[in-house]
């Protein structure tokens, strides 16, 4: 017999069952069917006979033998049974036991380990501080925002990056990490749910939705709200890293436009289309406004759904087409010196609190050129007046105000200057617009 039971009965007649239902041939054939045996003793109900023989005798086959030490490998019914003798890959009950202890006390480890070094980090993270007086301008701008996005969270408690979802109308993860790297805002691991960091191997991996953030601590010690309000205050200096800014805030409020228009003609881009896409708007920015991007991506999308039922064309082809065609309307645009339309903000698409404190702060919207973004950025920032600009500036004032006084015009004349600065001119430009109105 290749089977070894164990009976842990002593009832005759269950004895006669179990020896019955597990009896082979010298094939290793079983000499009765499982239905033959099933009405021979009573089982309560819902009790099978498989079950019922379990809970009466351990089987052990005699054809398989534990890979570590040789002991007969446990089975639970007829099927598990090998008709010859071959290497078990399972081990039996006992070994089974002793690997599972062993790796649950590694487990354990894994996850005191796991605790310990979150701690850690946690620690040093709370030890770095920040002089938020001397942090970039872009930040200030990005933290007002933010602020505005999760408040009251980002002063009170923690966030994550669900939370920061009105921030801005696409790549919300980008600018967040300009944050973290620039050490601003932190991970919180004492706060995230259960689960969120794990193990990958030997190193630490988390689940990026559910890592919880917070500002990081003041180098004062003020409270955070304390040092976000500190922040309106902020005199702007860096030019070029705030119209960085809002390069990157208004390529992302292109793109947003962009997917959705796609999406309404099931044209599917590729991530490298879409990066060369935002290459492209990022350019253009410098000169356009956003919504006359949207009219730029309203028209070729449309052009390139039109394609798509084409002959020899389809779907994926006519979408491929979009990044060439965006690049070379731009081109003609530039050319022959057109006038962009310009489109109105779709109502479903909200300009994010960045677009919001950028607005506060320049006075910009999606109808601002980026040539005007640029000068306002710069006058904001006082750059206009470096003292070489001051010097080439001081021949052109000092003929226009003889002009204005001499004419007994000099608050029309400083009225429209005011106007002028308001709507982006430089300070340059301005005055030369003005004096030649005098002249004329
Ligand atoms: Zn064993």
């Amino acid at each position: 017999m290749a089977i070894r039971l164990q009976m842990l009965t002593e009832d005759p007649k269950e004895i006669e069952l179990i020896e019955r239902y597990w009896a082979v041939d010298e094939f290793g054939q079983y000499l009765e069917k499982v239905s033959a045996l099933a009405g021979l003793i009573e089982m309560a109900q819902g009790v099978t006979l498989t079950s019922f023989i379990r809970q009466r005798c351990n089987a052990f086959d005699e054809n398989q033998v534990c890979p570590k030490c040789a002991e007969l490998i446990e089975i639970k019914n007829r099927s598990q049974a090998k008709k010859v003798p071959q290497p078990s890959i399972k081990l039996c009950t006992l070994c089974q036991k002793d690997q599972d202890a062993i790796a649950l006390e590694a487990q354990k480890a894994k996850a005191a380990e796991l605790e310990r070094q979150l701690t850690e980090y946690a620690r040093n993270q709370s030890a770095r501080t920040v002089d938020y007086s001397a942090i970039a301008d872009r930040h200030v701008l990005l933290l007002l925002a933010l602020d505005r996005a999760v408040t009251p969270r980002l002063t009170n408690g923690g966030f994550t990056i669900g939370d920061c979802r009105g921030l801005a109308p696409r790549y919300v993860g980008d600018f967040m990490q300009h944050l973290r790297e620039a050490g601003l805002v932190l991970d919180d691991p004492s706060k995230a749910r259960p689960g969120t960091y794990y193990w990958e191997g030997d190193d630490i991996w988390m689940l990026r939705d559910q890592v919880v953030y917070r500002l990081a601590p003041d180098a004062e010690s003020r409270r955070a709200d304390e040092v976000i309000r500190s922040l309106l205050d902020r005199v702007y200096t860096d030019a070029e890293g705030l119209f960085s800014l809002w390069l990157d805030y208004s390529v992302a409020d292109v793109m947003r436009y962009l997917e959705a228009q796609c999406q309404l003609y099931n044209h599917e881009l590729s991530e490298q289309e879409l990066e060369e896409i935002k290459s492209t708007m990022r350019s253009a920015l410098k000169t356009y406004s956003v919504s006359q991007l949207w009219s730029v991506v309203w028209k070729v999308v449309r052009d390139a759904a039109s394609l798509a039922n084409r002959e020899y064309y389809n779907r994926w082809k006519a979408a491929a087409t979009i990044p060439g065609k965006i690049r070379r309307n731009l081109e003609k645009v530039q050319r022959e010196s057109i006038e962009l339309k310009a489109w109105s903000r779709p109502e479903q698409h909200p300009a994010g609190t960045l677009g919001m404190v950028l607005g506060e702060i320049l006075g910009v919207d999606e109808n601002t050129s980026g040539h005007r973004v640029s000068s306002l950025v710069t006058w904001l920032t006082g750059q206009a007046c470096s003292p070489t600009v001051e010097a080439e500036l001081e021949e052109p004032i000092r003929e226009l105000m003889t002009r204005a006084l001499a004419q007994d015009v000099g608050s029309s004349v400083m009225l429209r200057f005011a106007e002028l600065i308001r709507a982006g001119h430089e300070v340059g430009s301005a005055i030369e617009e003005i004096g030649e109105a005098l002249r004329s």
